[in-house]
């Protein structure tokens, strides 16, 4: 059986529908062994291969290090810029079928993989977030243009499982994507960071003092467009804003 990764997008997607159909109870990842459907149709070799964020890593980006490192620490990245965010953590590396799954479910509205991400990434975030009181999550905007191409904006579903599980409102109606920033992985931090801070808005009059908000998304890379998020609500007064995504690309 072809590898699905190595298929061409509208391919893709049909070749997907196709096992779906044929092999219900088949891992989507794999498309080898068998998994559940409230397994997020991900069997238990991919999951063992997803692989976590451990420590050491920055105190306030998240960003892993290799070898021994003290306490406090912050990366390079974080001295330069400090961000708007208190700290951003992640669940898992965006590699390997973590990585996929992402792809899958953000370019092809695989809605069955949610119970995945909410076995890897939901415990490990309320355990991160679960003690202190937080006014609601702000999923990352799409710009409208492209949440109608792609029919979903896959950091507002995902805020959903972690707003359930937290008991708190998942709240879409305070930031805007002004802009639909083009593809940002060719440019350096600080033409990403530059090209990104212009792409989002506070919505007119947004008034927020005394509040704390979680910023949701499925990956954070160079932290840039989750920190363009949180530069918004902290310019309309929010006390503190905290990141955290599914998985971290490094
Ligand atoms: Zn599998
Ligand atoms: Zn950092």
């Amino acid at each position: 059986m072809p590898s699905p990764s190595r298929l061409r997008a509208p391919f893709r997607t049909a070749f997907h529908a196709l096992i779906g159909l044929l092999y219900p109870e088949r891992c989507q990842l794999c498309l080898a062994n068998h998994a559940r459907p409230t397994d997020g149709l991900v069997c238990a070799d991919c999951r063992a291969s997803v692989i976590p964020i451990r420590p050491p890593a920055c105190e306030r980006c998240g960003l892993p290090f290799q070898g021994a490192l003290t306490n406090g620490f912050t990366c390079p990245n974080c001295h330069d810029l400090v961000p708007a965010y208190t700290r951003a953590r992640s669940a898992v590396h965006a590699k390997g079928s973590a990585r996929d799954a992402i792809h899958l479910y953000k370019y092809h509205r695989a809605y069955w993989l949610e119970p995945f991400f909410s076995d890897v990434w939901v415990p490990l975030a309320v355990h991160d977030l679960g003690s202190e009181r937080w006014d609601g999550i702000v999923p990352v905007p799409l710009h409208p243009v492209r949440e109608r191409e792609r029919e979903f904006n896959q950091a507002e579903r995902l805020g959903r499982l972690l707003g359930s599980a937290l008991h708190i409102p998942v709240r879409k109606d305070l930031v805007i994507r002004s802009e639909a920033t083009s593809t940002q992985t060719r440019l350096s931090r600080d033409e990403r960071a530059r090209n990104v801070r212009r792409a989002f808005a506070p919505v007119a009059g947004l008034s927020i003092p005394n509040t704390r908000w979680i910023v949701v998304d499925d990956v954070l890379t160079t932290g840039s467009t989750t920190d363009a998020v949180a530069r918004v609500l902290r310019s309309a007064g929010a006390e503190e804003v905290v990141v955290w995504t599914v998985a971290r690309g490094v």
